[in-house]
């Protein structure tokens, strides 16, 4: 598949035969581009930073082709061809909220509560348990706000978690969820944040974080932790020396320029301390929520959103784009579009991405059909933990079904 766009192709299947750098090159050879785009090229070129007002314009006037050959050059100055998944599987305590979040899909107010779960601290180690022997390297914890869920709560079940396995990271909560139960236990974020480690939690997602500018958050998601209370929260994470993702909820009824000032608080605190590892911009989808009326971005605006974040987000090591929001297909595109971690959720114990209409209803993958996603499109796959460290290199990897000899069924000579 190719997608031409003036006088850029991006092959998916095939690389052009020129190097990134050339290809950069080639752009700023083109005398029709305007003095905008020939500056942000040269910055790019060059390991330069790239303004808010140039982020803004990327957003309004840059084509798919340039974009993607800007993005692809800083990705694989970073990484090369490598390309990350994990494995992990998602522990959701519950679906219940006291939110009202207008654009989620996942959650049943407590007058649906009959739609809900809620699950007990022995029936959510029996979850972990059910893992145990196989290999994964994460617990991703992540749900709605419920008052039974507290400090005490938390506390007790990463404690618990780590007990039964201690090789097992504990990637828990994200600040909506910690500014509602350290409010109720009348406790500072430092504080809070300084209990949550020591009760066993590793890692924080990058959840809850929407759009931060106020104009829009308060039209979706009004009563929960502010933007400046989601950075707060990372940034007192951070000081422990511990590490966060963080994500953006685009394609909805923002405008452009929230995104890039969105961008641009991550950028800021990214530089005071460095705790963030990857940006994971997250598909708008419209389904059974109170913004069914608003529509989705096509997969074009998709990749042009993740290219422009890799330019954008010169700070942060990686961008993900999770395979089961977006197709399996449209992450193998991503690939050359600044994506570099396609997440990896191996079998179906999530339900927020089937909820809000994601293109994956049963979102699982094996290892096999993993790898052979990202072989496909000619990058190399890489197994990793949380913190980034390789797990396995599957570049000469070849799986076990694949050396058994083939039998084919031949036509009968007579
Ligand atoms: S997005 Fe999160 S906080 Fe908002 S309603 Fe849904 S589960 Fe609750």
């Amino acid at each position: 598949m190719i997608f031409k766009s003036a006088h850029y192709c991006i092959f998916v299947q095939n690389k052009s035969g020129m190097n990134t750098t050339e290809q950069v090159e080639k752009i700023l050879a083109d005398t029709n581009l305007s003095t905008e785009l020939q500056n942000i090229a040269h910055k790019v070129l060059h390991g330069e930073r790239i303004t808010f007002d140039e982020g803004v314009y990327l957003y309004e006037h840059a084509e798919l082709g340039y974009l993607g050959v800007l993005a692809n050059s800083i990705r694989e100055q970073k990484h090369g061809d490598k390309t990350y998944f994990n494995r992990n599987f998602h522990l959701e305590p519950t679906n219940l909220c006291v939110y009202d979040c207008k654009f989620c899909s996942y959650s049943r107010l407590i007058k649906q509560k009959e739609e809900g779960w809620a699950l007990t601290m022995e029936q959510m180690l029996d979850i972990v348990k059910k893992y145990d022997g196989e290999p994964v390297t994460e617990v991703h914890i992540v749900g709605g706000v419920l008052p039974q869920y507290d400090v005490a709560f938390y506390s007790a079940l990463f404690t618990a978690i780590k007990q039964h396995r201690p090789d097992l990271h504990v990637k828990a909560l994200t600040p909506v969820e910690y500014h509602y139960i350290f409010k109720k236990a009348k406790i500072d974020y430092a504080t809070g944040m300084r209990l949550m480690k020591e009760a066993g939690l590793e890692s924080i997602p990058g959840g809850g974080a929407e759009i931060f500018h106020p104009e829009i958050r308060e039209q979706i998601a009004k009563d929960k932790c502010t933007g400046e209370q989601w950075l707060a929260i990372h940034e007192e994470w951070h000081k422990l020396g511990m590490r966060s993702n963080a994500t953006m909820l685009y394609g909805h009824i923002e405008k452009y320029w929230h995104r890039v000032d969105h961008m641009e608080k991550l950028r800021e605190l990214q530089d005071r301390t460095g705790g963030f590892q990857t940006f994971i911009p997250l598909k708008f989808r419209n389904q059974h929520n109170q913004m069914s009326n608003v529509s989705e971005s096509s997969v074009i605006e998709d990749l042009r959103n993740y290219a422009i974040a890799r330019i954008y987000m010169d700070n942060f090591d990686h961008i993900k784009a999770y395979w089961a929001m977006i197709s399996r297909e449209t992450a193998q595109l991503s690939l050359n579009y600044g994506v570099d971690d396609i997440d990896g959720t191996l079998d179906d114990t999530t339900k927020i991405y089937s909820m809000a209409g994601a293109e994956e209803q049963t979102p699982a993958m094996s290892t096999k059909e993993l790898v052979n996603l990202i072989k496909q499109v000619g990058r190399k796959a890489i197994e990793r933990d949380t913190l980034y460290n390789v797990v396995t290199d599957f570049e000469n990897v070849v799986f076990e079904e694949e050396k058994k000899p083939q039998y084919y069924k031949l036509p009968v000579v007579n």
